[in-house]
């Protein structure tokens, strides 16, 4: 790639990543830009355009795995901010700019009784990445009060409104992640929140906290504070003093096996742990089964602290992979591999890496 010359100003050279990542791993950006409006969105990518230069969408970086060498083109951090409220009836009808930070929209939303995202509490990251993977977290996800998506078609340079059932949103995906990669950078997101609503309390986990700490099972603030609650336990509430969150959330996906591919999962696996032992398995859609990925690694001889050079596993969370201190992405990829590896070999099982790979081949 030749070098453009001058660059337009506001934007920045070489600026390491890792410091905009949660897991804290990145080599440097060539060119990096913080867009502040849809006008200098669209300039920005008009340059990158005109100069050839690869380019990639930043939010909170809560969802990355940036290769040590960085990347070698322009990264445009989204800082659009605003949120706009239509009142409807019983509903309201709320309107994030994508990068207003999605944790801070959750607080505001339960305050103002607007029951849909509640359990949603605790999650980093931007209000524009939630569409990309359908975020979820004890049985909710965000596909259920998303009722329009404003992106900008980098096809077209046109900006289009999607409703949710042009996202197809499923399980960790969207039209947005799996079909169009990188076609549209996602504006704004317009929420459908029920004024006064019943919290949603779904998982038993959930329940029993609620139970044992005489929290309101119907009232949206106590289920927040319970799913903070139950989140800070497993390192995943962000946290400077906690080197548990020095991570990307969950690393994997809980594989989804149609009924007769987990019949035969379940054969396998009982030769394994014994006939008696309890295998966890949720129903899923159209008859499929959704295992548990943090099972099938600790079966797999991967346990909580797990540790990996100055990569390893959260002492508190299977599931999620952390930087222990000056750890490499290549050290990160490894113990993923290996991981991987496992898996697939005691169980026949692929288990899929949730988060975002940036300059790394898979
Ligand atoms: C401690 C911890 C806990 C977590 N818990 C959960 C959880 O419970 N449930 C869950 O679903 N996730 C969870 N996550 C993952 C992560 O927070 C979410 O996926 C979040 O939505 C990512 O947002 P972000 O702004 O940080 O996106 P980034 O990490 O910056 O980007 C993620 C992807 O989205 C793209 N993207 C970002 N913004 C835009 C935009 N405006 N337009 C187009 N593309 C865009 C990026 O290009 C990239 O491909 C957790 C992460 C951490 C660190």
């Amino acid at each position: 790639m030749t070098d453009p010359g001058s660059i337009p100003s506001g934007f920045e050279r070489d600026v390491p990543l890792g410091q905009f990542t949660t897991i804290g791993i990145g080599g440097p950006a060539r060119f990096f830009f913080r867009a502040g409006s849809v006008d200098a969105l669209r300039e920005s990518l008009e340059w990158a355009a005109a100069s050839g230069i690869e380019l990639f969408i930043l939010g909170g970086g809560s969802n990355l795995l940036i290769a040590d060498e960085g990347f070698d083109g322009l990264v445009i951090q989204i800082a659009l901010r605003g949120i706009t409220v239509q009142s409807e009836d019983r509903y309201v009808m709320v309107k994030a700019a994508a990068g207003e930070l999605w944790d801070p929209f959750v607080a505001g939303a339960v305050r103002n009784r607007w029951a849909g995202i509640e359990s949603l509490s605790g999650i980093p990251g931007s209000v524009g990445a939630t569409p990309i993977q359908n975020v979820g977290a004890y049985g909710q996800d965000v596909s259920e009060t998303i009722v329009r998506v404003e992106a900008l078609d980098r096809h077209s340079g046109t900006v289009r409104w999607f409703t949710n059932a042009e996202c197809h949103f499923g399980y960790r995906r969207s039209l947005f992640k799996n079909e169009t990669p990188n076609r549209y950078i996602i504006l704004s997101v317009v929420f459908r929140l029920e004024v006064g609503g019943e919290a949603a309390v779904r998982y038993p986990e959930l329940h029993r906290y609620l139970d044992d700490h005489d929290g309101d099972a119907g009232h949206l603030a106590s289920v927040r504070e319970a799913v903070l609650a139950i989140r800070r336990l497993k390192g995943m509430v962000l946290d400077a003093a906690d080197p548990d969150t020095r991570s990307d959330g969950s690393f994997f996906m809980n594989p989804i096996l149609a009924a007769d591919a987990f019949m035969e999962f379940r054969r396998g696996a009982q030769s394994f742990v014994g006939s008696d032992a309890k295998i966890p398995a949720f129903p899923a859609d159209d008859g499929s089964v959704k295992l548990s990925a943090a099972w099938l690694i600790e079966h797999a001889g991967f346990q909580k602290g797990f540790v990996h050079g100055n990569a390893g596993l959260s002492s508190k969370h299977t599931l999620a992979v952390i930087n222990r201190g000056g750890a490499t992405a290549r050290e990160v990829l490894a113990l993923v591999r290996m991981i991987q590896r496992a898996v697939r070999e005691r169980f026949g099982i692929e288990i899929q890496p949730e988060p975002n790979f940036i300059g790394i081949s898979t």
